[in-house]
């Protein structure tokens, strides 16, 4: 029997409690359509990188030539502790033959070139990917990416759902 592609997605677009907030972020075409015939690999980077629920939203800071993943209103720093948690999810990772990963639009930590990156004193200064995203997508760069809000139009979709099997095919051959 065939395996089912199996593709990373952040938590929240499965209707996981997983937000700042303690709500979620479902997509009702991912989780059902798609559901049906993939293989959903949830990550939530801020929660799985020991932060609870509810926590402090947070923004990137872009500081003496770094990005830093800081809480809005208390300014506490969690990049160390996240970067330690990518290093070892992101080697899981590359062992789980995963085809593609959709990520949520405009989070700091799973953002694809949407995510807001502020100067020290909360000034919007540019766009860039979240703290997870950018890392999987360096260490991953052959793997097709995409975020639900762009999945929205039926030709982004196609053309993602190409690169995937695309990818399969050549990567994996399964
Ligand atoms: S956007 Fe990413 S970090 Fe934020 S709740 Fe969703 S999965 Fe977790």
């Amino acid at each position: 029997m065939e395996k089912r592609i199996k593709l990373g997605i952040s938590s929240c677009l499965l209707g996981e409690n997983v937000r700042y907030d303690g709500g979620h972020k479902r997509d009702n075409y991912l989780a059902d359509m798609l559901g049906r015939l993939l293989e959903w690999v949830p990550v939530c980077p801020e929660t799985e990188c020991g932060l609870p629920v509810p926590r402090e939203a947070m923004r990137l800071v872009e500081r003496d030539g770094s990005t830093r993943l800081i809480t809005i209103e208390s300014g506490i720093d969690h990049t160390d502790g996240m970067l330690i948690w990518i290093e070892k999810k992101l080697k899981k990772l590359e062992k789980d033959n995963l085809c593609g990963f959709v990520f949520k639009s405009r989070s700091p930590s799973c953002g694809v070139t949407d995510a807001e990156i502020s100067s020290p004193y909360g000034i919007f200064t540019k766009y860039g990917d979240g703290i997870f995203s950018g890392k999987f997508m360096n260490r991953l760069p052959a793997i097709p990416v995409e975020d639900e809000e762009r999945l929205h139009e039926p030709t982004v979709r196609e053309n993602f759902i190409e690169r995937v099997f695309a990818y399969r095919k050549r990567y994996l051959a399964l």
